[in-house]
């Protein structure tokens, strides 16, 4: 499936020609674990993995990067596509806050890694602004806002005028939380690549895995030009491809679309009005936007299940006049400015907005990373730590059940408190 259409902003600034290729794999080669896929998760997953010792392989299909990473509007959330009270209600209050716990925690781990490898990505410390413009949504945001204050995170309420002075929007109120961050995704992956290649980590391009053979020992991977023997394999490629068709049905793929501005002056700015926040609405599908480091404004949602090839190009002609027409009401001063970029991009919900991250029972030797909802960027990075520690046998069962394949299926499970 193409991970994207259009041509997203990232790609463009990074053209090709600045960075390093790798090689294809050609020949027989063995590694402790083999990386299938160089996204963000993959990335995090080298880098994590090869600073820690291990001798890592990645084999990328096309280009490292070029997959729905490219197309990421990249806001490093803390918070999960469902609420805290919506997670609450389905596995009770110890486990929804050990999840937004890991991913504050998931956050904070990659922003510290990317400053301390010096990546240059852009990258920026953000507060997030959650909000509703519709009266009826006040209370529930409220409540929303309350139990996240109590499950001790950095959260205040927003009344309407609060709202208005920091966003430029006109709206009945809102949760505003610190702790979040926006990276350009592109660099911020190739970047940890580079880190893991530093460290010894081997990576392919245009090296599909075709066929992998799993035994109890360990797993041979198949590619066009190669083979790769190794101890387990991750498989960090976004969604449960064909080759994993049990799988396949606990994804459900979407559409997902994205416009960018050209660069605004300060006048320009100070017109629409909206500070230096990752600002979110309460609508479904829900809308988002905020600021590049060279000041363009990023607006993305519209969310729509997956539609057949044939329909994909309208549906994006159709979607970000919606779009525009959506920010346009919600912040006035967008009128004057000239769209630059538009694109459309694939994502993976699973039925709790929450990765699957772990074994399954299916694949013996098989560790998988997939299916990230809009929050691939922070729990793509905390899934290689959860899978190092898995590697590593040291001992996160717990939370590592609050990702796993059977979760669905098991309805009390203890967790420690925070
Ligand atoms: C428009 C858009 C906006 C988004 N905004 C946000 C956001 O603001 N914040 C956030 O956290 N997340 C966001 N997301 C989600 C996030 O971008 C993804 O969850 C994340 O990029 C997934 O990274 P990944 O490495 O798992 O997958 P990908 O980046 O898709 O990488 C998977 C790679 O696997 C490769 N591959 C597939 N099959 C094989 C094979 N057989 N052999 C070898 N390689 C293979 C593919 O070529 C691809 O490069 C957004 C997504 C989209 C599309």
């Amino acid at each position: 499936m193409r991970l994207h259409v259009g041509v997203p902003l990232w790609v463009n600034q990074d053209s090709a020609s600045k960075r390093r290729r790798y090689p294809a794999l050609r020949g027989a080669t063995a590694a402790d674990v083999a990386v299938i896929g160089g996204g963000m998760t993959g990335a995090g997953i080298a880098y994590v993995f090869a600073e820690a010792g291990v001798n890592v392989v990645v084999l990328e299909s096309k280009h490292v990067g070029g997959g729905s990473t490219a197309a990421s509007t990249a806001l490093l959330m803390q918070e999960t596509d469902e609420d805290l009270r919506a997670l609450d209600k389905r596995y009770g209050r110890a486990r929804a806050e050990r999840i937004w716990h890991l991913g504050r925690t998931g956050v904070r781990d990659l922003v510290a890694t990317m400053r301390q490898l010096r990546v240059p990505c852009d990258l920026a410390m953000r507060d997030s602004v959650h909000f509703t413009t519709d009266q009826r949504r006040v209370d529930d945001l409220h409540a929303e806002y309350r139990r996240r204050r109590d499950a001790g995170l950095a959260t205040m309420w927003l009344d309407a005028s609060s709202l208005r002075a920091g966003t430029g929007i006109d709206g009945e109120g809102a949760i505003r939380t610190r702790g979040n961050a926006q990276v350009d995704p592109h660099r911020g992956c190739i970047g940890l690549l580079r880190a893991a290649a530093r460290r010894r980590a081997r990576i392919f391009e245009r090296s599909a895995a075709h066929r992998i053979d799993a035994s109890g020992e360990g797993v041979v991977i198949h590619t066009r030009g190669g083979i790769v023997s190794a101890g387990r394999v991750i498989i960090a490629t976004g969604y449960a491809t064909p080759a994993f068709a049990p799988l396949v049905g606990r994804f459900q793929m979407k559409h997902t679309y994205v416009l960018a501005t050209r660069p605004l002056r300060a006048h320009e700015r100070r017109a629409v009005g909206l500070g230096d926040v990752l600002l979110l609405d309460t609508r479904e599908p829900y809308h988002y936007a905020r600021w590049t480091g060279d000041r363009r404004l990023l607006l993305g949602g519209e969310d729509r299940p997956v539609l057949p090839p044939s329909r994909r190009r309208h549906a994006f002609t159709v979607s970000r006049a919606r779009l525009r027409d959506y920010y346009v009401k919600l912040l006035p001063a967008l009128h004057e400015i000239d769209i630059e970029y538009a694109w459309e991009g694939l994502f993976a919900r699973t039925a709790d907005g929450l990765p699957f991250i772990g074994p399954h029972r299916r694949y013996p030797r098989h560790l998988f990373a997939l299916g990230y909802g809009g929050n691939g960027m922070t729990f793509g990075f905390l899934a290689a730590r959860l899978l190092l520690d898995t590697f590593l046998e040291r001992g996160n069962e717990e939370d590592l059940e609050l990702f796993a394949f059977g979760r669905f299926r098991k309805k009390a499970i203890s967790c420690r408190s925070r």
